[in-house]
């Protein structure tokens, strides 16, 4: 049988909130019986975009999640009141609208996703819009409003739905024991870490940005990867475990001693001080870009700027 599945990914969320207003906008003044009775205009939210914010100022990054009722298929919800939470054959999770009329139930989901509504005197949630699907809809109406398509909705198999978590590296939000039915694409922007930094020298006195530095990311004597500063003398590695530990990032770029900078992971992302080598050796420093660093370059400027650098690069060479 084709179950229900949603995946949502984190990469192409924009945060414009189109699918909470969406479901307002099924829901709000809509009582779809028997699936449930309308949703509360204001303060519950069966949808909701949180912010997520890794780094530090002026590094930042800010993640959109979109999260909503999971339809789990281990669901906390259900095995605390079997008799109010009910699942579907479709994988679908509902709640019994004539048995919920007591605010207790509300704490049947530890993910925050059931309330009370007072108005309705019923406890509510995300219903997948099951009374659309019934009537033959392909998405429910916050997959249909995302823009961006970071939510997709999926109907298959089970066998096919595990094909595809492990292609696309679909992850749940949660630790995974509650079985979600729905996954998330690029999960690394909100339960990983980077760390950053920028690698600079002193060229004729003035501070510049080392390009193409090789940069070497270790625990203990190992190195775990491997990457080159960009065209501004940055560096940037992601998908680094929270809690990892001690690590450490080496330097090495022509013309400079190689310098090593500790850090330690624990549940945030890491922006190192600047790293200025060759200090003080003015021109014995100038480092030069090579093919790969004006590559690089190229991608980042506009075409104007991209030619003065085609023409400065040809210069150096020769
Ligand atoms: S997310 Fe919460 S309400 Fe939804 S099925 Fe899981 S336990 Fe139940
Ligand atoms: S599936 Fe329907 S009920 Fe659930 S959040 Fe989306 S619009 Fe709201
Ligand atoms: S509609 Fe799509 S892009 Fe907009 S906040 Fe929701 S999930 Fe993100």
């Amino acid at each position: 049988m084709k179950k229900f599945h949603m995946i949502i990914d984190l990469e192409k969320c924009a945060g414009c909130f189109n699918c909470f207003l969406a479901c307002k906008d099924e829901h709000v003044g809509n009582e779809w019986l028997p699936y449930t009775k309308e949703q509360q205009k204001h303060d519950l939210k069966w949808i909701d975009v949180k912010v997520h914010e890794r780094g530090v100022a002026p590094y930042t990054e800010i993640t959109y999640v979109t999260q909503t009722c999971q339809h789990c298929d281990n669901a906390p919800c259900e095995k605390k009141y079997p008799e109010v939470f009910q699942k579907r054959s479709d994988g679908i999770m509902l709640i019994d609208i004539n048995k919920a009329n007591d605010p207790k139930y509300a704490d049947a989901c530890p993910y925050g996703c059931v309330s009370w509504n007072e108005t309705a005197q019923n406890v509510q949630k995300c219903t997948g819009c099951a009374h659309l699907i019934d009537g033959g809809w392909k998405e429910p109406r916050c997959v249909q409003a995302c823009a961006t398509r970071a939510m997709q909705t999926v109907f298959c198999e089970d066998a096919e739905w595990d094909r595809l978590v492990e292609r696309q590296g679909l992850k749940p939000i949660t630790d995974g024991s509650n079985k979600p039915r729905i996954l998330y694409k690029n999960l690394y922007m909100y339960n990983k870490c980077f760390v950053k930094g920028v690698v600079s020298t002193y060229v004729d006195g003035l501070e510049e940005g080392v390009i193409d530095a090789k940069v070497e990311l270790k625990i203990g004597n190992e190195t775990i990867y491997e990457c080159r500063t960009d065209y501004l003398g940055e560096f940037y590695i992601d998908r680094i475990p929270k809690n990892t530990g001690k690590m450490a990032v080496v330097i090495t770029a022509e013309g400079a001693e190689p310098l090593t900078r500790d850090f330690e992971i624990q549940d945030k992302s890491i922006v190192l001080d600047p790293i200025l080598i060759g200090e003080g050796e003015a021109k014995a420093n100038v480092i030069l870009p090579n093919e790969h660093a004006l590559q690089q370059a190229l991608d980042h400027m506009t075409s104007y700027d991209a030619e003065d650098a085609r023409k400065a690069f040809a210069k150096e060479k020769k």
